[in-house]
């Protein structure tokens, strides 16, 4: 009955029990203050349950654009970044799918389950990608998928070598959830290149990740073919009523990104050789130690293929990297 296709898809890995500190997702460790929830009940207490939520996601798009001086014509939202990969990765005409591992896994999810083949051009020694490799390979591509900062490797990706990869003209998905954690945003070139789409993302620096909130800045063009096969109400009332009251507290979010940044540096200085530098708000860590931290309450990212042995942890409030710190410490020895 279910086809052979989907049967190779490993289930969902659910980590579950009583562990105390969670650095396996990279949430943001800050729930929303009160006055903020309350705000967006505020907000949702206006608004008709019963009714179904407009049908292009109108009044948070208007909200985000507002925010960057653009049009909602070139917004998309979406219920999560992961919803809008699953359209992106079928808008474009071409054969395949470019990604540039060790990146983000659900590129090669929605397409593998689309049946669209993907190509592979891995990065460099530094985990930088090679522009003109990627040029080269995308020529009869749909679309080519560039994480900057990558996840899970932290780093930002290189202005030139993206700029290499836009100028021929293929649709580049240039994925910004860790943005606001690098210091950098390439979101503008969107007014220089229309293929350029850039996916964000609410549920790291603004805190959202429960709630499903993300969205796009693309040309006019590629907004009008996202909303013409998008499903149709997949972005509720709750996930825009949240966008909306976050970006009216951007100086909160600002606050808190400060704080991650601090501590991510002071983990990574504790963690000496074993972190890599980040541009994010996780670090890639050379510790096959994923077992040993559960078992002293500390869930991490395990990692795999060329990073078998390495671990992903998220920067956490400060009393949990204290908590994996010494959990560290206690498995190296010191
Ligand atoms: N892109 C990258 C690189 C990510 O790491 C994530 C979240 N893990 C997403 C996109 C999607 O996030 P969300 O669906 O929560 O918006």
């Amino acid at each position: 009955m279910i086809r052979g296709l989907v049967k190779s898809f490993q289930p969902y890995r659910v980590v579950e029990g009583n562990y105390r500190v969670w650095l396996d997702k990279n949430e943001s460790p800050y729930d929303l203050p009160d006055w903020v929830k309350e705000e967006i009940f505020e907000e949702l207490r206006e608004m008709s349950f019963n009714r179904y939520p407009h049908i292009t996601s109108m009044p948070a798009r208007k909200a985000i654009a507002d925010f960057y001086g653009i049009s909602p014509n070139n917004v998309a939202v979406g219920n999560g970044g992961d919803e809008l990969i699953s359209y992106l990765v079928r808008l474009f005409e071409g054969n395949y799918i470019v990604t540039t591992p060790p990146t983000f896994g659900m590129y090669g999810f929605y397409a593998k389950l689309n049946e669209i083949p993907l190509v592979e051009v891995p990065l460099g020694e530094d985990f930088t990608i090679d522009g003109r490799a990627i040029a080269e390979k995308s020529k009869n591509s749909r679309a080519v998928f560039i994480a900057s900062p990558n996840n899970p490797t932290g780093n930002l990706q290189p202005g030139e070598e993206i700029a290499e990869v836009l100028k021929t003209g293929k649709p580049v998905v240039l994925d910004e959830a860790y943005a606001e954690f690098s210091g950098g945003s390439l979101w503008k070139l969107i007014e220089e290149y229309e293929n350029l789409v850039v996916l964000r993302t609410f549920s790291k620096a603004f805190g959202l990740a429960g709630v499903r909130a993300g969205y796009m800045l693309a040309s006019e063009e590629v907004v009008d073919a996202l909303y013409r096969v998008k499903s149709p109400f997949s972005v509720g009332i709750m996930t825009m009523a949240s966008m909306v009251v976050m970006l009216r507290h951007t100086d909160l979010v600002e606050k808190r990104v400060r704080k991650i940044i601090e501590e991510r540096e002071r983990v990574r200085k504790k963690l000496g050789d074993l972190a890599y530098p980040s541009d994010a708000n996780f670090l890639l860590v050379k510790l096959n130690a994923y077992e040993e931290l559960l078992e002293r309450g500390i869930v991490v990212r395990k990692l795999s293929g060329r990073l078998e042995g390495h671990i992903r942890v998220t920067v956490g409030r400060r009393w949990e990297n204290e908590a994996f710190l010494r959990a560290v410490e206690e498995i190296t020895g010191g």
